[in-house]
C-alpha cells in the first residue's frame, strides 16, 4: 500500500502530499513534459524511486503536445494539448503505480485564455465525474501590481476551489528566459520578493482556501548560466515563512508551501536549505532538456554508420539499417537519459522512497 493513492491526486490529496513533504524535509520535482516520451519518463522515474511527482505543461508544451500545425491564436491548441496529455496521465498514472500531481506552468494575463479554456473544460468534467482532470493552475501576474496579481488570483482560487483544483501563484520575477519571456533585463529588485508580500498574499488567498502555493523571487533564474551569475538568496524563504507564522499567531510553523522556479544549475547546498524553508515544488525543465537532448545526440554518435543510409552498414553493404533508425530506438535511449537525470533531482530533493 502506498502512503498517497495511486492516479491523479486533488483536492484535499493535494494539501497533503505538500504538508508530508513539509513535516519531512523533502520537495517534488515539478517536471515539464512535452510528449508522451517525456510524460511516460516522467512516471516511469516516480515509479523508480517510488514518491510522487510533478508533471507540468506550459502553453508552448501544450500546443506541442496537440501539434504545431494547429492555429493557436486563442490559445485553444494550448489548451488541448493540455487536456490531451492530462488524459493520458489519467489512463497511465495508475497502471504505472504513481501519485502523480497534474498541473500546468507560468500563466500571465496575455495567455489567461489558456487557462479559462482549461477551467471551462473541468467545470463540465467535475459535473459529470466529481473531480478535476488537473491537480493545479498556475498564474504568473508577477508583471501585474502586488495589489492587482492577488486580486485576480483570488477570483481564480475561489473559482477553482469549487472543482477542487490548487492554484500556484508568483510573487516578484523570476529572471531569465523561458518559454518567449524574456526578463533577462528585468530590474533587480523585483528579483527579490519581500516578507510582507508574502504575508499579504497568503493572508487574503487562505481565506478562500489552503489549496495554493507561491513561488516567490529569491534571485532564482530560469534557464542554466555560468556559475557564480546567480545570486540566490534563499533567507528571503526563511524570512517570509517566519513572517507569516508570526503574523498569524503561529511561530515556528511553516504554513506557506513555497515553489523554487529556476533551480537548474543551484547548488546542493541551497536547494536543501531552500526545502527548510518550506519549498515543496522544485521545478525542472532546463536540465532535463538537455539529458533528453544528449541521449539523442549519443544515438547518434554511436549508431553514426548505421542511421547515414537505408540500406548497408559497416558490417555489410546489403544490410538493411531499419532497427538503427526506428524513431523507438532514438527515443527510448532519450527517455532513459531523461530518466537517469530525473532520478539524480528526486536524490536531491530529498525525495526518495516518500510514497511506501
Ligand atoms: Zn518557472
Amino acid at each position: 500500500m502506498s502512503k498517497f493513492r495511486a492516479g491523479v491526486l486533488y483536492g484535499p490529496e493535494l494539501v497533503a502530499v505538500y504538508e508530508d513533504a513539509k513535516a519531512n524535509g523533502y520537495a517534488l520535482p515539478g517536471v515539464n513534459a512535452v510528449g508522451t516520451s517525456t510524460v511516460n519518463g516522467i512516471l516511469e522515474t516516480a515509479a523508480k524511486v517510488q514518491s510522487p511527482v510533478i508533471v507540468q505543461l506550459s502553453f508552448g508544451g501544450g500546443h506541442f503536445y496537440a501539434g504545431k500545425s494547429l492555429a493557436n491564436d486563442n490559445l485553444q491548441a494550448s489548451a488541448a494539448g493540455c487536456l490531451s496529455a492530462a488524459h493520458h496521465v489519467h489512463q497511465l498514472a495508475e497502471m504505472y503505480g504513481v501519485s502523480a500531481i497534474l498541473h500546468t506552468d507560468h500563466c500571465s494575463l496575455a495567455n489567461i485564455a489558456w487557462v479559462d479554456h482549461l477551467i471551462e473544460y473541468q467545470e463540465d468534467y467535475y459535473a459529470k465525474f466529481g473531480k478535476p482532470l488537473f491537480s493545479s493552475h498556475m498564474l504568473d501576474l508577477s508583471e501585474e501590481s502586488l495589489e492587482e496579481n492577488i486580486s485576480i488570483c483570488e477570483r481564480y482560487l475561489e473559482r477553482l476551489s469549487k472543482i477542487e483544483v490548487g492554484l500556484e501563484i508568483e510573487l516578484g520575477i523570476t529572471g531569465g528566459e523561458e518559454d518567449g519571456v524574456d526578463n533577462s533585463q528585468v530590474d533587480s529588485s523585483k528579483l527579490y520578493t519581500h516578507p510582507s508580500e508574502v504575508y499579504y498574499a497568503y493572508e487574503r488567498l487562505s481565506k478562500i482556501s489552503d489549496n495554493f502555493t507561491i513561488a516567490a523571487a529569491f534571485g532564482n533564474v530560469h534557464g542554466v548560466y555560468r556559475p557564480g551569475n546567480v545570486k540566490l538568496s534563499v533567507e528571503i524563504l526563511k524570512n517570509s515563512q517566519n513572517f507569516v507564522a508570526d503574523e498569524i499567531g503561529e511561530t515556528g510553523t511553516k504554513p506557506v508551501s513555497f515553489v523554487f522556479h529556476g533551480g537548474s544549475g543551484s547548488s546542493q547546498e541551497d536547494i536543501r536549505r531552500a526545502i527548510d524553508y518550506g519549498v515543496i515544488k522544485m521545478n525542472l525543465d532546463t536540465d532535463m532538456q538537455w539529458a533528453f537532448c544528449a541521449g539523442l545526440r549519443d544515438y547518434f554518435d554511436e549508431h553514426k554508420d548505421y542511421v547515414a543510409t537505408q540500406i548497408g552498414n559497416p558490417d555489410g553493404d546489403d544490410l538493411p539499417n531499419k532497427k538503427y533508425y526506428d524513431p523507438r530506438k532514438m527515443l527510448r535511449q532519450s527517455e532513459e537519459y531523461f530518466i537517469t537525470r530525473l532520478e539524480e533531482s528526486f536524490a536531491d530533493l530529498n525525495c526518495v522512497g516518500r510514497n511506501i
